[in-house]
Formats: structure tokens, sequence, C-alpha cells
């Protein structure tokens, strides 16, 4: 299966190492945000061989391609996903550390609220919720 991404950076005349390929890949695959370190055990794990150095300068790349973007939250090593997904915000549990994606359908009362409230066009807001996974509780 060939990805949009990796045809997109194709035709700007980006080489397309199998490295960075994998990178896309996994993270096109995959429902919830990642890091770099996880990253890099996934491709070891897949047989593909880098060092950390070349997963931080993919990622740095992908970042200035607005292919992937940094997800927004506190107390843990930054995260990856993949740009122009449906909207959504996350949930950390600070205990395991695991992340996963929540899309709420009463966001948009809320959206409304802080308009009303503040009078501010808002143009773009952040939520992240923190707290304790049903495995850890
Ligand atoms: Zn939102
Ligand atoms: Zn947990």
């Amino acid at each position: 299966m060939k990805s949009d991404s990796l045809q997109t950076l194709k035709e700007k005349g980006h080489r397309i190492t199998q490295a960075r390929s994998a990178i896309i890949e996994l993270l096109e695959n995959t429902d919830r945000p990642i890091a770099a370190k996880s990253l890099y055990t996934m491709l070891e794990r897949i047989g593909i061989k880098v060092n950390i150095t070349t997963v931080y300068r993919e990622l740095e790349f992908l970042l200035q391609e607005n292919i992937i973007e940094k997800v927004p939250l506190k107390d843990t090593e930054l995260h990856y996903e993949m740009k122009g997904r449906p909207h959504h915000h996350h949930l950390l549990c600070t205990s395991c550390g695991n992340i996963e994606d929540i899309a709420l359908e009463s966001e948009h009362t809320l959206l409304e609220e802080a308009h009303t409230v503040s009078a501010y066009n808002i143009k773009r807001h952040s939520l992240a919720f923190y707290g304790q996974c049903p495995k850890c509780q």
C-alpha cells in the first residue's frame, strides 16, 4: 500500500529512504500518538536498523513537510501523529504513560460557550485530559 504522504514527498523530489517510508507507515497505521523512542523500537522490531538520531532527524523533516505534528501534551516526552486526522484530543494516563485519542461529541457546546462568555472570535483551542486509565485504577 502506497501512502499519499510518500507520494507527495516523491513528487517534491525528496528521497524516500527505507527509514523514512517505514516511519510514515508506522505513524499512518497507528491510532495513537508515538514517541521517538517507541518509533525507534518499532523500527528495530521490523528489522530496520537506524540510530535514534536518524529517527529524530526524520521526525524533524516530516514536521517541516507538514506530514506529521507534535501532540500538545504536558508531563510526557514529545509524541507525534499524522497531520490532518479528524478533530480529536488526547488522554494521558499519569500512571503508565498510555496516550489515547478522544473525540467529544459535545465539544461544539463548549466552544460556543467560550465564545459567548468571552466575546472572542475563537480560532483554535487545546484540550487534554490527565488521569488514570482503566488498567491503572
Ligand atoms: Zn477540540
Ligand atoms: Zn495507565
